[in-house]
């Protein structure tokens, strides 16, 4: 028998798909993710769909590179959150680009009442590692609208 929330999960993922838990990157995120590799990476240029269920968000973190790097997503279903560290959150819709700098702390996600799915492009460059910071603040995130 399938549970309620196992169906609107199936339900989501959008264009790209739902694919399976995120389980190896969950104990850097809040709330449930799902990832769907498009690509290779050990062929090419990794592409991944993610989807985040209603208030799921990554911990801040920070793409490092020496040269080029960084992250684009392609927001494909839903609505979520992009913000960089000092800055304003961006509020983000289907058709929104985002182009993370290399070496700028950010994070990403759903909002608190809807799913939200992107494709995110790791862009090449050299020195490429990812650092993993804090949590995003709960109270933060609960006033975002
Ligand atoms: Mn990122």
């Amino acid at each position: 028998m399938v549970k309620a929330e196992q169906s609107d999960a199936a339900a989501q993922g959008g264009l790209f798909g739902l694919g399976e838990p995120n389980d190896a990157y969950a104990q850097y995120f809040i709330g449930r993710s799902y990832l769907n590799p498009l690509t290779d990476p050990r062929k090419t240029q990794f592409v991944a769909n993610v989807t985040f269920e209603p208030g799921c968000r990554n911990n801040w973190h920070i793409h490092h590179a020496e040269e080029g790097g960084g992250q684009i997503l392609l927001v494909t279903d839903g609505r979520g959150w992009y913000q960089e560290w000092g800055k304003e959150p961006r509020e983000l819709h289907p058709g929104d680009c985002v182009a993370i700098p290399a070496n700028v702390k950010h994070w990403h996600g759903a909002a608190k009442d809807s799913w939200m799915s992107h494709v995110a492009f790791e862009a090449c460059g050299t020195g490429l590692s990812n650092e993993w910071c804090e949590p995003v603040d709960d109270r933060e995130y609960a006033q975002l609208p």
